[in-house]
């Protein structure tokens, strides 16, 4: 059988130890998973793409089977280019369920091929997202729980806190 590729795409503006979770245990499912930055103009990111990349592989450099780059444009032309077999995703709660779904359902459209896997997240991770650490963060609240050492240095540094 050949390498199963998984991309695993997201924002990670910045990248916890929820996401870093999900990456491990992607990781054991396929042979290479390819975590993707995506470049959406649209959404106000604190961190630049290249800052998150550089988090990320530092995080992630003890992973095998990771690689870390970022693309622009639809997920499922992504995962095709990289000869793909799933697009990773992470269900945290009721809330994530129907845009996942609906993102799911599109990309299926896109290319029938290429099938959504969601994980749950591990317990610790439930309700943690970079939209809440960014939050504690800049009120200079304790984040260390909730994001690898880097990521909080990076916050601190971006914050100024
Ligand atoms: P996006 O803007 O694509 O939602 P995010 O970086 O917020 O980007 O999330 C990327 C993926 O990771 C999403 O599928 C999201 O549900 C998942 N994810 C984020 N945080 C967690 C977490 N704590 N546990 C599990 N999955 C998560």
């Amino acid at each position: 059988m050949p390498d199963r590729t998984a991309i695993y795409p997201g924002s990670f503006d910045p990248p916890t130890n929820g996401h870093l979770d999900l990456i491990g245990r992607a990781a054991r499912i396929f042979d290479r998973l390819v975590v993707a930055v995506a470049t959406n103009e649209s959404k106000d990111c604190l961190f630049t793409v290249e800052e998150r990349k550089t988090i990320l592989e530092a995080i992630a450099k003890d992973i095998p089977g990771v690689t870390v780059t970022s693309f622009d444009g639809l997920s499922a032309e992504f995962a095709e280019e990289h000869g793909a077999v799933a697009l990773v995703r992470g269900l945290r709660a009721i809330s994530d369920f129907e845009f996942e779904l609906s993102m799911a359902v599109m990309n299926k459209r896109i290319n029938p091929e290429i099938e959504t896997v969601c994980l749950m997240p591990s317990e610790p991770y439930m309700f943690l997202s970079s939209r809440v650490v960014k939050e504690v963060a800049f009120y200079g609240g304790d984040i260390s729980g909730f994001v690898p050492h880097e990521v909080e240095l990076a916050l601190r540094k971006k914050l100024g806190t």
